[in-house]
């Protein structure tokens, strides 16, 4: 028997044109964590988000750390962060010693719920407790619903750490995801909708504020000719080498975009129509990326569960996960607060417990999608 070739739900997708930039690194030796590829990945990826600047880092979560650092949260200070998400979101917040307080989804756009965020802060301040900064996260390709979080955080003075790790390429209320917080993070892991194998970037139109940020990502020298240091720092540059990958791949991001629109399109026809089953909606203010096809089971109205799926699909080496597991429900933040959608409303755990993620890889072919969703068809319908 020959073994399939394995589907994956978002794999490195090269264009080809990366080995040009990262060979004109090679050729004038800038194999070092800055160089023409580091300043020109920021310049371009600036004007493609519209930001007026950017900071290129190692990863997505160095990119959070360092805009918890610039927004001067430490020890004992409390952060809001979004509960459904990657677990990315929320370690810095542990880094810096501060306390998290995770909030709940709302069921239209799957992000932060602006009735649950508007509780927490009244509750908070009225204690005298405000939070210092809140990391709202874009799921799936999706932006949150900002012109109702930025007027919530605008009315308590609290700023917002835009988590955009996912949603590069978004439109929301016609403003390009990374732009809705004081500072955006955005990552170029191997699995997001494009990459640098690893990397990240920060973004904001706070140009001071980046300066800080490439002052702290580099050990947080001081002007001296000598190694000199007042204060503590990081080693958080993107390679030159990296960023020449992020430059080829930024010019098949828009193509990217539509190619998994369009694998979205083909689950929503074939699926959507099978009672029980809800694609994850596409909130009215903006364009998703749909970097994932996501969508929910109602319990008791399909024939088969998310994890009869996911081990069906394995059986013929393609790849599907379950939604993020909400991070209030996770060990590691099993004594932190929590403010649900409503109070007797969890949206976050009931996307965890129905929800599945397909294959929405750029590299798939036709037929294997078509194959792909014939499976599901059956599965969902018990045939
Ligand atoms: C991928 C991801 C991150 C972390 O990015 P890295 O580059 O892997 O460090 C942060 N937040 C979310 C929501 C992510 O999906």
């Amino acid at each position: 028997m020959i073994e399939r070739p394995r589907i994956f739900l978002s794999s490195p997708h090269m264009s080809g044109l990366e080995q040009q930039y990262i060979a004109e690194a090679f050729e004038t030796n800038w194999v070092a964590p800055l160089g023409k590829n580091v300043d020109s990945f920021e310049t371009e990826l600036a004007e493609y988000v519209g930001s007026a600047g950017a900071v290129a880092l190692s990863s997505g979560t160095a990119a959070i750390h360092l805009a918890l650092v610039l927004l001067g949260v430490g020890s004992g200070d409390i952060v809001f962060c979004s509960s459904l998400t990657f677990v990315a979101s929320a370690n810095p917040i542990l880094y810096q010693g501060a306390l998290p307080v995770l909030i709940d989804s709302e069921p239209e756009s799957w992000n932060m719920s602006p009735e649950a965020l508007e509780r927490a802060l009244r509750e908070y301040s009225s204690k005298g407790n405000k939070p210092k900064a809140i990391i709202v996260v874009n799921l799936y390709g999706q932006s949150a619903d900002y012109a109702r979080l930025n007027q919530i955080c605008d009315e308590y003075e609290v700023p917002i750490i835009e988590d955009a790790a996912e949603s590069l390429g978004a439109v929301c209320n016609g403003k390009m995801s990374g732009r809705f917080g004081k500072l955006g993070v955005f990552s170029f892991n191997g699995n997001k909708i494009i990459t640098t194998s690893g990397g990240g970037m920060l973004v904001s139109d706070n140009l001071a504020l980046l300066e800080k940020a490439r002052f702290y990502a580099t050990q947080a020298r001081d002007h001296a000719r000598h190694y000199q240091h007042s204060e503590m720092g990081y080693n958080y540059r993107l390679s030159n080498i990296l960023a020449g990958i992020g430059r080829g791949q930024l010019q098949v991001l828009e193509e990217r975009i539509s190619r998994k629109r369009e694998i979205f399109e083909n689950y929503r026809k074939a699926l959507f129509p099978i009672s029980g089953v809800r694609i994850m909606p596409e909130a009215a203010y903006g364009r998703s990326t749909r970097w994932l096809t996501a969508m929910t089971l109602e319990p008791g109205s399909v024939a088969a569960s998310v994890t009869d799926i996911i081990v069906h699909l394995e059986g013929f080496n393609v790849e599907s996960r379950p939604v993020w597991k909400p991070l209030h429900l996770q060990p590691l933040f099993k004594d932190v607060k929590y403010y649900s959608h409503q109070q007797d409303l969890d949206v976050s755990r009931h996307l965890f417990e129905n929800g599945i993620c397909l294959p929405s890889d750029t590299n798939m072919k036709e037929k294997d999608q078509k194959f792909i969703i014939d499976q599901l068809a059956q599965l969902l319908q018990g045939i």
